[in-house]
């Protein structure tokens, strides 16, 4: 099982004070195990060993989740493709899900693809038949 972890990763250079700190957003698939402060500082610990010329070592902070979708499952998700080849009457792109073949439609240039009714049911959940 995996899911998707959305937080803001604090750190500062190495040594500096805290007021220093800046904020990094860091969106990753992770193994549903991992909690987003483990790994922010398994992140600042490999930026430390792959320090390139002239970069300064990094001390973690904090890691504080982004919002309540913080932690969700990247399996249910839908893998929404783009069908239509030009914008419909309406304004609005057809999505098929490659995993459910659910269907939906993304308006304009918003980021969400509304699931068609005869779906309604996996709107939260892809059922991930691939
Ligand atoms: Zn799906």
């Amino acid at each position: 099982m995996s899911k998707e972890i959305k937080y803001n990763l604090i750190v500062k250079k190495e040594g500096q004070p805290n007021e220093s700190a800046w904020s990094e957003e860091i969106i990753a698939i992770v193994g549903d195990v991992i909690k987003i402060e483990g790994h922010g500082k398994s992140l600042v610990s490999f930026f430390n060993q792959t320090l390139k010329k002239g970069e300064i070592k990094r001390d973690f902070v904090l890691a504080t989740p982004i919002s309540e979708y913080a932690e969700i499952s990247a399996k249910l998700k839908h893998d929404w493709q783009k069908k239509s080849l030009v914008t419909e009457k309406g304004g609005y792109d057809i999505y098929k899900c490659s995993n459910c073949h659910a269907t939906g439609k993304r308006y304009g240039v918003s980021a969400f693809v509304i699931i068609d009714y005869k779906f309604k049911k996996l709107e939260n959940e892809c059922p991930n038949t691939k």
